[in-house]
C-alpha cells in the first residue's frame, strides 16, 4: 500500500490532502494517480460510487494545470448539476494551497451569462454538464480548443441520460493530442464505443469486478403481497429508527405520493423527482444533506446527483427494469468505506428477477420477514433506552425541574422507568394493535418456522458486525454447523439472531458469563412467547441487562462521537 506521496503528489497536494483528514489513498486512487501523472495516457477506469474517483483524477488534474496559463486547460463532463457542484467543491479543497487556480462550473438551470463572465475571468478548469456547454460552445462563450486533459465522470450515467451525441459533439470540439480519461462505475457497451471513438490505447484500471455493486453493501429482499408494500415500507423504517435512506419508485407520481403518505404518517420524508422546481429540489436536497429528511423517496432519473456518503439503506419501494439501474440505487449507500444495506420489497411473481439480478451483480440476496410488531416495539425501546442514555442534559431545563419534580415525588427509579417506557411502548402498541403478518407465504423459505428460537445480543453495527460477521462470530463462539443459527438481524447497538430450539441451552450456557475485550457479551431469549421455544424474559435476563449497561460507557461510543463530529466537519466544509 503506497503513500500519497509515492503516487508522486507535490506536497502543496499532500497539504490539502492531510487537511482533509484522508489518511491514504483508496485502490483507485493508488491505481490512477501514478498512470495520469507519469505516463500521461488516456485512461478508462472503472470503479463503484464512493471509491474515491473525482481525487483520483482531481489530485493529477490540479497538479498538471499550470496556473500561469489562464486558458482553459481541463475540462470535466458530469451528468447533473449536482455532481458539478460537488466536484468544483472538492476540487477546491484539493487544491486550497494552489493559488492562481481556477474552477468553474457550468450546468442548466442558472443564469448562462453570469457563467459566462466567471469564464471570462480566467478558468483553467471548467466542471460542465454535457447540454449546457455544448449551449455554450455554440453560443462563443467558451474556447475549449486548447483543453489538454478531458475527464468524463459517471460516463455511463451520462450515457443513460441521452447524453451521447452532446458528448461526441463537445470531444469533436477539442484538439485531437488532448487526454481523454474516462470514469465509470459500470461499462455498458455504449461506453465501451465512447472508448474506442475518442480514445487513445487507454490504459484499463477496475477496481472490483465490472458491473457489480459495492462489495460493503449487503442485499435484502422482503415478499410481501402487492397491497402491502407501503405498510412494509413503514415497518423496515420502523424497525431501523437510525435509518437515513433513499426509497426508489418507478413513477413521478408514486414518489410523490409515499412521501406524501409517509410525511402524513408522522415520518421524515421528502420527494425529489422531475416534476420539482430547481429550488424545490434544491430545498429537499439540503434537508436531506442536513439529516432533516431521513428518508427521501426520489425517482432514478432525480436521484443521479445524489452523492450523500453515510446513507444507511436504499429500499427499492419497487424493482426497476434494468438491473444496471439497481446496480446504482444499491451504489447510493455503501460509500466510502462504510457498510449498507438494500432492501427490496417484492411480491412472490417477483423472486425470479432477483435471482437474475443475483446473477449479474455476482452476489447472494438474504431473503427476510418484515419485522412484526413485537420486534419493532422492541427495537423501539432499546432505541429509546439508548437515547436517553447518550443524551446530554440540556441546561435550560434546570427553571422547569422543581415543579416536574413535585409531580413525580414519590416515584422511584423502576417505577419511573417503567412508565417512562409504557408512555413509548403503547404509542407503537396501538397502532400495531390487531395487525397481521405481511409477510407472504413463500416458497423457499429455508429456516425452522414456527420452531426457532429467537435471541437478542448487546453487540451491533457499532461493534463493527454486520449480518455475515455476527452470523460467523456466533458460530465459531458455539462451535455450530452452518444453518443451526439464522435470521441474524444487526441494528446499531444490539442484534437479533434464530436457531433451532435443541441448540437453545448450548447458547444460553455458552454466553451466561462471556467477555470479549472486557465487556460482557450478553444473549437471552427475545420474543416472550409466541414463535416457540422461547420463554419470558426473566429476572436474570433484566439483571444482566444492567451489566451491560454499565459496561457500555468504554464500548464503543467513542468512536461514534469521533465519526460523527468529522462528518459534521465535513459537511460545513462542503
Ligand atoms: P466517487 O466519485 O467514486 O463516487 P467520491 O470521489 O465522491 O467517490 O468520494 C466519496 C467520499 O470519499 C467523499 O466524501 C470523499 O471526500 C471521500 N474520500 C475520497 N478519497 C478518500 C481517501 N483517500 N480517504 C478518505 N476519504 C476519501
Ligand atoms: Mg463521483
Amino acid at each position: 500500500m503506497l503513500t500519497f506521496k509515492e503516487l508522486g503528489l507535490e506536497d502543496r497536494l499532500l497539504t490539502a490532502i492531510t487537511d482533509m483528514g484522508f489518511t491514504k489513498p483508496s485502490e483507485i486512487q493508488e491505481k490512477a494517480i501514478p498512470i495520469l501523472l507519469e505516463k500521461d495516457k488516456d485512461l478508462v477506469a472503472l470503479a463503484q460510487t464512493g471509491t474515491g474517483k473525482t481525487a483520483a483524477f482531481g489530485f493529477p488534474l490540479l497538479q498538471k494545470i499550470d496556473p500561469a496559463k489562464k486558458s482553459v486547460q481541463g475540462l470535466i463532463l458530469s451528468p447533473t448539476r449536482e455532481l458539478c457542484l460537488q466536484i468544483t467543491q472538492e476540487l477546491a479543497l484539493y487544491g486550497a494551497h494552489m493559488p492562481g487556480i481556477n474552477t468553474v462550473a457550468v450546468y442548466g438551470g442558472a443564469s448562462i451569462t453570469d457563467q459566462a463572465s466567471k469564464l471570462r475571468k480566467g478558468a483553467q478548469i471548467v466542471v460542465a454538464t454535457p447540454g449546457r456547454i455544448k449551449d455554450m460552445i455554440s453560443r462563443r462563450l467558451i474556447d475549449i480548443s486548447s483543453i489538454r486533459y478531458c475527464i468524463l465522470d459517471e460516463a455511463d450515467e451520462m450515457l443513460n441520460m441521452g447524453f451521447l451525441d452532446d458528448i461526441k459533439d463537445i470531444l469533436s470540439n477539442t484538439p485531437s493530442e488532448r487526454h481523454t480519461w474516462l470514469f465509470s462505475a459500470t461499462m455498458p457497451k455504449e461506453v465501451a464505443q465512447i472508448a474506442k471513438q475518442f480514445m487513445r490505447k487507454p490504459d484499463e484500471i477496475t477496481v472490483g469486478s465490472k458491473n457489480t455493486g459495492s462489495v460493503n453493501v449487503n442485499h435484502e429482499y422482503y415478499v410481501v403481497s402487492g397491497n402491502n408494500r407501503y405498510k412494509a415500507l413503514k415497518r423496515l423504517a420502523d424497525a431501523n429508527p437510525e435509518i437515513f435512506s433513499v426509497i426508489f419508485c418507478r413513477t413521478k407520481r408514486d414518489t410523490q405520493r409515499i412521501a406524501e403518505k409517509l410525511i402524513e404518517d408522522g415520518y421524515n420524508a421528502g420527494a425529489l423527482h422531475g416534476d420539482l422546481s430547481q429550488n424545490q429540489r434544491d430545498i429537499v436536497m439540503k434537508s436531506f444533506r442536513n439529516r432533516q429528511i431521513q428518508m427521501l423517496v426520489a425517482t432514478d432519473v432525480a436521484a443521479r446527483g445524489i452523492d450523500v456518503d453515510d446513507i444507511t439503506h436504499v429500499i427499492n419501494y419497487q424493482l426497476p427494469d434494468e438491473t444496471e439501474t439497481y446496480t446504482h440505487r444499491s451504489g447510493r449507500t455503501g460509500r466510502a468505506g462504510k457498510s449498507g444495506i438494500s432492501m427490496v420489497i417484492i411480491t412472490k411473481s417477483e423472486i425470479r428477477k432477483i435471482r437474475s439480478i443475483e446473477r449479474i451483480i455476482k452476489k447472494e440476496f438474504e431473503r427476510k420477514d418484515i419485522p412484526g410488531p413485537e420486534e419493532i416495539c422492541e427495537i423501539q425501546l432499546y432505541h429509546l433506552s439508548d437515547k436517553i442514555r447518550n443524551t446530554k442534559i440540556d441546561k435550560n431545563i434546570e427553571p422547569y425541574l422543581p415543579a416536574v419534580n413535585d409531580v413525580l415525588e414519590g416515584i422511584d427509579r423502576e417505577e419511573l422507568i417503567r412508565k417512562l417506557v409504557t408512555v413509548e411502548f403503547s404509542r407503537f402498541a396501538s397502532y400495531y394493535k390487531d395487525t397481521d403478518n405481511l409477510n407472504a407465504s413463500g416458497d423457499e423459505r429455508v429456516s425452522g418456522g414456527n420452531e426457532s428460537v429467537r435471541y437478542f445480543i448487546n453487540v451491533g453495527a457499532r461493534d463493527g458486525y454486520d449480518w455475515k460477521t455476527l452470523k460467523d462470530f456466533l458460530r465459531v463462539q458455539l462451535n455450530l454447523e452452518r444453518d443451526e443459527v439464522f435470521k441474524v438481524e444487526v441494528k446499531d447497538s444490539f442484534s437479533f439472531f434464530s436457531s433451532e430450539p435443541s441448540v437453545k441451552q448450548q447458547i444460553l450456557d455458552t454466553f451466561s458469563e462471556f467477555k470479549l475485550d472486557g465487556r460482557f457479551i450478553n444473549v437471552e431469549i427475545s420474543e416472550p412467547t409466541g414463535r416457540g421455544g422461547g420463554g419470558k424474559k426473566g429476572k436474570k435476563g433484566r439483571k444482566s441487562r444492567e451489566r451491560f449497561d454499565g459496561n457500555q460507557k468504554f464500548g464503543h461510543k467513542g468512536k461514534r462521537g469521533k465519526q460523527s463530529a468529522k462528518n459534521k466537519n465535513k459537511r460545513k466544509q462542503r
